[in-house]
């Protein structure tokens, strides 16, 4: 498979390249699933979201800091697995010419 590139993707483009369900899987990974290697526990608190990457494997890495210490954290959402978020997310490289076919 040919790298695609990383994308910063704002807030807005976030909201077009997810589905519904996607959103709400999104928003419970945030809330109760993120490691906070500094707190050594999942971040009770949640995270601020600092960037949202449109990785090389079309998975959505977010970058945040843990609401209780502070620090840097960060959370992979594999969306790339699925095929239809795949295409969907090839879809979106190529309108904004990220993708060349
Ligand atoms: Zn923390």
């Amino acid at each position: 498979m040919k790298k695609l590139k990383e994308i910063k993707l704002n807030d807005f483009q976030l909201n077009v390249l997810l589905n519904e369900q996607e959103k709400e899987e999104y928003k419970f990974l945030l809330q109760d699933n993120v490691y906070c290697p500094h707190c050594k526990e999942v971040c009770e608190d949640g995270i601020e979201v600092t960037e949202n990457i449109l990785n090389w494997l079309n998975d959505i890495l977010v970058k945040g800091k843990c609401r209780k210490c502070g620090k840097e954290v960060n959370r992979f959402i594999e969306l790339g697995e699925d095929k239809e978020f795949f295409d969907r997310a090839n879809a979106f490289r190529r309108s904004i010419g990220n993708l060349k076919d």
